[in-house]
Parts: structure tokens; C-alpha cells; sequence
């Protein structure tokens, strides 16, 4: 019986209808069904009542089966079948589920030994340290990297987990504009000498963060120029390869790979294994000295529960075909495909005269609505033509460049892509989106 008059405010008082309503905007899209079964090539949606503006679900009991460009997929690992599936089976019957019990305590095993030391070897690094999830990986790594004192200099479209472990470690933070070197340059000048005299450093420790590859742009982070500042200005380099690792590279090694950079110049490689590696959790990897102290400052690891035997074969499995310990060629086959695949609808999108953002290189690819208003229009018309995309807007992104977000995968034919060019044709017709007739010798 409290009520505002008495100043009190239930916990849900200040949920936006903002975001009710763009929920029920995108009535007709993938997301708002639940899906069936494994999120490979393909995917199956529950459908769910047409009138059923609720933020709960009601199922019809029908599905549809979807070309998937949704999932971070890009080796293709995410299956319930092959050599990946087949090993973690057995793990699951001779390990189970869980390790109930934090590294620290009783759940360090043979299989988080064996995944710490593949991770290193494969990124090119003394020592790794896994974690159950990707997000509390950078979540919990920044506070035990720096603290008061500290200054972290943060690319403006860095992920959220970035952003919310650099304010948990109570460092100043600093951002810079998106890929963007002479910003970061700028931010350098300014606040490493404050007006002080050069050899005078008014901060503990220096630490710049980058991703490899970002998620909503699929652009690449220009590595070989922010090592060079690295050297002219001597500060520490963070970088989140949670969309580069297993994607980039003639070694699927991620940037330091793609760049053909030394892995010893960036001090802390960070990434996940939900996304090439169809798996859970992340990792970081460094220095025996600087991992070593994580193990035994990051409270994420030292509270929280290990990752769990599956996951754990899953990752060993995809790693050991990825580098040809297993079946031998195919791993490299999957990043070839993965290579041709993102350059394949990349040009095929710009021929139609679509707008997409990022690198040439990149699997993510956006693709330009602009106008809010086609974010549900162009779900809707995927969704007719059995494509699921993710489709992306403000706050996500500015309110004026709305996007739609294809995922490449190695595990998509040239006949799924040339499906999903046909649908985005015909939808670039009906909702506007071409913004040129196409690029020279177009359709
Ligand atoms: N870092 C980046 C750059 C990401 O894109 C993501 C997730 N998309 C994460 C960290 C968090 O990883 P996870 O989803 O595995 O928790």
C-alpha cells in the first residue's frame, strides 16, 4: 500500500516505455521467438500469436525453419554433430556438468589445464586464464588490472563489458574516437603530460583498450598504428578479440595474425569462446607474471563457479581442429570458407547498391536502414523470406543509422548467400534501401 506520495518507488518505476514500445515494434521479427535446437546454418523459431503484444510469450506450437545470418557462428562449430559434438559427449558422461566449486577451491581440473595451455600456444602468449563467461571476463579482468590512479584510454565503441569493468576498477577513463588513431594520439598528449614536464607520468599505470574486430560496425581495429603509439607513448594495450579470434587471420589467430604482428606487443589478448569457437566463456592471455597475478587477484575466479567440462571440450576440440591436430585440413578449409563467404556478400550487397559498413576482411557485416522505421519493415520481410538477421537501433546505435547485422559463417553455402542477396534485393526494392544503382559492373 506504499505509494509516491510516501516516496517510495517500486524497482520498475523508472523502466522506459521507450524500450515497451520498440519491443512491440519489432512484433514481426526473429528475436521475439524463441528458438528450437542448435544455432548453426540454419535456425527454428517458435512462431507465436500475431496479437500477442506482451513482453511474455504465447506460443502457436508451430515453427519455422530460418536461414540463420544471426549467429555469431563463424567457423560453423556451433552443431549438435561431428568431431566437436562426439567428444563433448563422452566428456559429459566422464566429467558431468559441473565442477561445483570455484578454480580455487576444488575446480581446477586436467581439462581447464589442457584449454589454458591450447589457448596460449594458439594466441601466441606464455600463459591464459580462462572464465565461465565472456562478459565477466572483462567485467573482472579491468579492476584487477588498474585501479585508482590509472588511466584507461577506451575506443568510444568498445563493448559494454569493457566499459562496465573499467568503471568497477575505479581508474579515470578516457575515450577516444572510434578507430580513430590521431584521436588517440590527442587523448595521449593531453593527458599523459598534463602540462607536467615530459619525464613526469601523473598516472600509476597507462592501459588503451581496443577490439579486434567490432561487433555493430565490423571494422577492424588498426593494430599496426596503435603499436607504434605504443612505443612512442609506452602505455599498456588491452585488446578484446571476442569477434576476431578464429575469424581473422590465414591462422584464424585473430589480429595480431591478420596484421602479422608480433603477439608480444599487446600485453593482454582478451576473448571469449561464444562465438568461433560455438562454445561459453573467455579467456585472457599475457605474460606467466601478469597471468599469474590474475589467477589470484580477479575475483571473477576466485568466487565464481569454472567452466564447465562440455564447454570446456568444445573449446579443446574446436582449437585442435582449427590448428589440424584433428581431421586434419579441415580447420583451415573453415577459415578459407569463412574468408570467401564475408568478401562474397560483401560484394554482392554493395553490387545491389546497399550501404554496409566495416572492413572488407570482416564476417560481421551492416547493412544501412538509416530510418527506425525500416527496422521492423526489413525484419519483416527476412522473416517472409525464412532469413533471420539481427536488426539493430538507437540506443545501440544513433537514432539515423539503424542497421540490420548479417553474421557470415563457414558453415553457409554460396547458395544460402545467393539466397539472402535475392531476399535483400527484393526487400531493398519494397523498403528503399538501395542507395546507388551498385557499384561498377553490378547487376
Ligand atoms: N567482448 C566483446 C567485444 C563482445 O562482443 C562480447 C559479446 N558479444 C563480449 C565481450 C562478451 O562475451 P560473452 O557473450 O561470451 O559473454
Amino acid at each position: 500500500h506504499l505509494s509516491a506520495r510516501d516516496g517510495y518507488a517500486p524497482l520498475n518505476s523508472d523502466f522506459d516505455n521507450f524500450y515497451i514500445r520498440r519491443l512491440q515494434l519489432r512484433i514481426n521479427d526473429c528475436f521475439r521467438r524463441p528458438i528450437t535446437g542448435v544455432p548453426g546454418r540454419f535456425i527454428t523459431l517458435l512462431d507465436r500469436k500475431s496479437d500477442d503484444f506482451n513482453l511474455s510469450f504465447k506460443m502457436t506450437g508451430t515453427t519455422t525453419e530460418t536461414l540463420n545470418m544471426s549467429s555469431y557462428n563463424y567457423l560453423g562449430f556451433a552443431q549438435s554433430e561431428g568431431e566437436c559434438a562426439d567428444a563433448v559427449e563422452a566428456a559429459t558422461k566422464k566429467y558431468g556438468v559441473s565442477f561445483a566449486s570455484p578454480r580455487g577451491d576444488a575446480g581446477t581440473s586436467e581439462l581447464h589445464v589442457e584449454v589454458e595451455n591450447l589457448v596460449a600456444k594458439f594466441v601466441g602468449k606464455e600463459s591464459a586464464m580462462i572464465f565461465s563467461m565472456g562478459f565477466g571476463t572483462n567485467a573482472t579482468t579491468f579492476p584487477a588490472l588498474v585501479g585508482k590512479g590509472c588511466l584507461i584510454i577506451s575506443d568510444e565503441l568498445n563493448h559494454s563489458s569493457i566499459r562496465f569493468g573499467a568503471r568497477l576498477s575505479g581508474a579515470v577513463i578516457e575515450m577516444f574516437k572510434h578507430n580513430n588513431i590521431n584521436d588517440l594520439e590527442r587523448v595521449l598528449r593531453e593527458r599523459i603530460s598534463q602540462g607536467q614536464p615530459r619525464t613526469h607520468r601523473p598516472w600509476k599505470k597507462i592501459l588503451v583498450a581496443v577490439e579486434g574486430l567490432y561487433s555493430m560496425e565490423g571494422t577492424m581495429c588498426n593494430l599496426p598504428e596503435i603499436v607504434a603509439l605504443k612505443r612512442k607513448y609506452k602505455f599498456n594495450l588491452f585488446v578484446d578479440e571476442a569477434h576476431s579470434i578464429g575469424a581473422l587471420g590465414m591462422q584464424g589467430r585473430g589480429i595480431c595474425d591478420y596484421f602479422g604482428i608480433d603477439p608480444a606487443e599487446v600485453d593482454i589478448l582478451m576473448g571469449t569462446f561464444t562465438k568461433s569457437f560455438g562454445a561459453n566463456g573467455g579467456y585472457v592471455a599475457g605474460d606467466k607474471a601478469l597471468v599469474d597475478k590474475l589467477r589470484v587477484t580477479n575475483a571473477g575466479t576466485l568466487f565464481g563457479e569454472a567452466p564447465s567440462p562440455p564447454v570446456l571440450v568444445q573449446i579443446s576440440s574446436a582449437l585442435r581442429l582449427i590448428i589440424g591436430e584433428i581431421a586434419p585440413g579441415q580447420g583451415q578449409e573453415r577459415l578459407e570458407r569463412l574468408a570467401f563467404n564475408s568478401r562474397y556478400l560483401r560484394l554482392g550487397l554493395k553490387r545491389l547498391g546497399f550501404i554496409i559498413y566495416g572492413h572488407d576482411d570482416s564476417p560481421i557485416i551492416p547493412l544501412l536502414l538509416y530510418n527506425p522505421a525500416k527496422i521492423p519493415a526489413f525484419s519483416h520481410e527476412m522473416l517472409k523470406r525464412k532469413i533471420a538477421v539481427v536488426v539493430v537501433g538507437y540506443p545501440a546505435t544513433p537514432l539515423i543509422s539503424s542497421r540490420a547485422r548479417f553474421c557470415v559463417s563457414a558453415a553457409h553455402t554460396k547458395d544460402d548467400l545467393d539466397r539472402l542477396l535475392a531476399a535483400c534485393d527484393q526487400a531493398g526494392d519494397i523498403l528503399q534501401l538501395k542507395f546507388s544503382s551498385g557499384i561498377a559492373g553490378g547487376k
